[in-house]
């Protein structure tokens, strides 16, 4: 830990695999066997951050496949270990400051006093920090969604049509007006989210009281950035494709939704069927014909 903590090492987190990224655990392929004292990992990691230029990095295999996620351990690597490797270096639309890679683990060698807790608890170790992971991520969203609508709303300052400034026009008001409310309900659900962590016991950044508060469940999504995200879209901004990534990285907005439903109608004590009716969601061609 000291060299992490220092920044004299860098450190991964290898969980996604090709066949397996919102189902990490289900489908996970990579497996360590072991054979005296040492563990023997065969698999592939996919996307994983700071993978081209890391010293170790913290790998989930199973090691009793039959148990389902009671079978999964985790490890610490070192990625100089004969075996390992850096497959490819991703190229990604966004967050290039930020390195990305495939490794390869080929009949490498752990020492069985890397496995970091017990042998088949891996999952408790991964779901200690994922929550906690999730929070930090959302306040990225949040920048890269205000300085969306911020280019929005000096687009529409500059952009003439008709003799006059975009803004002008009702229609165009309203969508930056939209976007506005978006941003601030992103922002005030942000901070609830990361206040409620603020003093989690170490340990318990995972599905543990962050993820069940029970204070009032925020209405917004916390990945709401794709209103502005859409608008810089057509204007082709690179802010775009780093909020669009940022909605994948510990878990795509998609299952995160669903997870966020599911958390909600558990506080609320109510099933699906009696969950009230949905709000509905307008296309963009919805808009187009309700304005003609
Ligand atoms: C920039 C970046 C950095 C990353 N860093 C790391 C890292 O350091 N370590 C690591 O291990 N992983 C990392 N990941 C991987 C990341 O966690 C996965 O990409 C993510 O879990 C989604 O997996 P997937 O891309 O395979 O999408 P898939 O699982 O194939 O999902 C595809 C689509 O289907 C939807 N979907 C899937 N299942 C459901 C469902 N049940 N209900 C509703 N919708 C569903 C998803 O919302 C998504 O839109 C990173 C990813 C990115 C983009």
């Amino acid at each position: 830990m000291p060299p992490l903590c220092d920044g004299s090492q860098i450190g991964c987190l290898a969980l996604t695999e090709p066949g397996a990224g919102s189902d990490a655990i289900g489908s996970m392929a990579t497996t360590a066997v072991r054979d005296g004292d040492d563990y023997v990992v065969n698999g592939r990691k996919l996307y994983i951050t700071n993978g081209p230029v890391a010293d170790v990095a913290l790998l989930y295999a199973k090691t009793d496949p039959a148990r389902g996620a009671r079978g999964i351990s985790a490890f610490i690597v070192d990625m100089k270990s004969p075996g390992a490797t850096v497959t490819q270096k991703l190229v990604k639309m966004g967050f290039r400051g930020s390195q990305t890679a495939e490794l390869a683990f080929d009949d490498c060698r752990v020492p069985a006093a890397n496995r970091l807790g017990a042998e088949n608890a891996g999952v408790a170790c991964l779901m200690s920090g994922l929550d906690l992971e999730r929070a930090m991520i959302a306040p990225i969203c949040l920048g890269i969604a205000e300085r969306a609508l911020e280019l929005s709303v000096a687009h529409a300052r500059e952009r003439e049509q008709f003799g006059e400034p975009i803004a002008n026009f009702q229609m165009v008001q309203s969508r930056l007006a939209d976007m506005y409310v978006l941003v601030e309900t992103m922002r005030a659900y942000d901070y609830h989210c990361l206040a409620s962590l603020n003093d989690l016991p170490p340990g318990e950044g995972g599905r543990g009281a962050a993820h069940a508060s029970r204070r009032p469940a925020a209405p917004a999504d916390t990945n709401r950035e794709r209103p502005p995200v859409r608008t810089a879209r057509r204007r082709r901004r690179p802010a775009t494709s780093s909020a669009g990534i940022s909605s994948v990285v510990a878990g795509p907005s998609g299952c995160n939704h669903r997870n966020r439903s599911g958390s909600a109608r558990r506080r609320r004590g109510c099933t699906p069927a009696s969950a009230g009716p949905r709000r509905p969601r307008w296309s963009r061609s919805d808009r187009r014909q309700a304005a003609t």
